[in-house]
């Protein structure tokens, strides 16, 4: 578990699923419960629903429409955000998120959200666990038109908030994002070992990872 050299950082960029919020849920989701829905509505096998949506994960991964709900909506031809409300009762906190969230603020760190969530999703998310109060801004990369993964992302992200890249800490369950930060510059960089609560801790490359919430917050 790294210490953090919190006195050489006073903005801190935040992902939401997966850093701050349980990854269970959008993993049953996606990998269960719309193969289920879209097998029962299309009136075809779950085998053959998985057939058929597998090669548009693939094709689509890491792309902006990937988190667009519209886009699946369509290609799928599926209600996918009243679909999404089905199974939100799975909506929950990583352990300490909160008390993070909240330790961060009181040390007055300017605390901000940036998320590949479609805003449709953030609100599905916000309406159910309160993470709004901590932050100075909520930021979608759909109103920037890159997702996190791309160096324009990060470019427009300065332009919006302006902030110090060398005096910033990032938190993000996935690589490929942490990579494209750590090119723009970013000088404080974790991933999360465990984004989802029902699998294992996961393989986070070149990466230090958070574990334990309450442990990071200790030297602030
Ligand atoms: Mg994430």
């Amino acid at each position: 578990m790294p210490s953090l050299p919190w006195r050489d950082i006073d903005t801190v960029l935040l992902d939401m699923d997966g850093t701050l919020l349980d990854l269970h849920y959008d993993n049953h989701f996606w990998m269960e419960h719309l193969p289920e829905r879209y097998a029962q509505l299309h009136g075809i096998s779950r085998a053959m629903a998985e057939l058929e949506m597998q090669p548009l994960f693939e094709r689509n991964a890491g792309q902006l429409q990937w988190y667009c709900l519209d886009f699946w909506s369509t290609e799928l031809k599926l209600p996918v955000r009243e679909l999404k409300l089905e199974t939100a009762h799975l909506i929950a906190l990583r352990p300490d998120a909160d008390t993070f969230l909240a330790a961060i603020k009181q040390a007055g760190k300017r605390v901000i959200l940036i998320t590949n969530a479609h805003r449709d999703s953030l609100s599905l998310k916000l309406e159910r666990i309160e993470l709004a109060p901590y932050f100075e801004r909520l930021i979608s990369s759909h109103d920037y038109g890159f997702a996190k993964e791309h160096p324009q992302f990060w470019d427009a992200l300065q332009a919006d908030i302006g902030f110090d890249p060398k005096r910033s800490l990032f938190i993000d369950d996935t690589l490929p994002i942490l990579r494209s930060a750590r090119d723009f510059g970013v000088a404080h960089l974790l991933a999360v070992s465990q984004p989802d609560s029902r699998k294992g801790p996961k393989d986070t490359g070149e990466f230090e990872a958070v574990g334990d919430y309450r442990e990071l917050i200790q030297g602030l």
